[in-house]
């Protein structure tokens, strides 16, 4: 298996702090980078974190300052995020694009079935322990996401006469997918929660990548060649693709 695209790459400066404001406390990232004139910070949507990138030789302290003197702006920016929705009993989450109830079933044989609330409304149904329904929740989705994911990474091959060699599944911020150089394919398992043409889309994309490494002219279109919903596809994931990342803990069981 290819270890590019491990989270736990450790070549990154990873030095943190926190700074407290009206009782919250925040935890900030460092981010030293070459070039960087000054120092800033962002919150990010997708991690619910905030980074503040500096230039290679400033010091820790005067990062700290900074920090602290924007205490403020940063907690109004992480009040604004939207609030997490765990895989929780009555919570709502959304798959293959449609809102499902999770509905816990304590009683009930088996793990996690597709079905529908006593309105006739979508669910989630869970068998088995309060406890487990988180971990159960989320197998399910990485499961169906891996099913769906290999499935359409196998028919765009086959349009096109190539072959992958393996699909993989992360949870990545920065991507929803990726193509290594050796043709292995990587996806984000937060796409089984997109509508389906939206995770179709990205498997042609990536299966596009294993002719074209890169995003140029002839890579465009054969994506719209293996794809008819390119477009609409990408203006949905540049619309509500962040959202996706609310949904379950973040940092639990990101294996494949
Ligand atoms: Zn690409």
């Amino acid at each position: 298996m290819l270890r590019l695209f491990k989270k736990t790459a450790p070549a990154r400066d990873t030095a943190q702090f926190h700074v407290s404001h009206a009782g919250d406390s925040y935890r900030i990232a460092l981010k030293r980078v070459a070039g960087a004139t000054r120092f800033t910070i962002r919150v990010r949507s997708a991690t619910r974190d905030v980074v503040l990138t500096m230039p290679v030789r400033g010091s820790l302290s005067a990062a700290r300052d900074f920090a602290e003197r924007h205490a403020a702006w940063i907690g109004a920016r992480m009040r604004k995020l939207p609030k997490p929705i765990p895989f929780e009993p009555d919570e709502t989450i959304p798959f293959a694009g449609v809102p499902h109830l999770v509905l816990h079933a304590p009683d009930a044989r088996g793990t996690v079935w597709l079905g529908v609330t006593a309105k006739g409304e979508p669910a989630l149904h869970v068998a088995g322990d309060a406890r487990h329904v988180q971990r159960r929740v989320m197998d399910f989705l990485k499961r169906e996401a891996r099913k769906r994911l290999e499935e359409a990474v196998r028919r765009h091959c086959a349009k096109i006469n190539v072959k992958a060699r393996d699909v993989t599944l992360r949870d990545t911020t920065s991507r929803w997918g990726s193509c290594s150089a050796t043709g292995g394919l990587n996806f984000s398992w937060r796409l089984i929660m997109a509508p389906p043409h939206v995770l179709d889309y990205l498997a042609a994309h990536e299966v596009a990548h294993l002719i074209h490494m890169n995003h140029s002219d002839e890579f465009w279109a054969l994506t719209h060649r293996l794809s008819k919903d390119t477009d609409s596809a990408e203006a949905w994931l540049k619309a509500h693709g962040a959202s996706l990342h609310r949904y379950g803990a973040r940092g639990e069981g990101n294996a494949d």
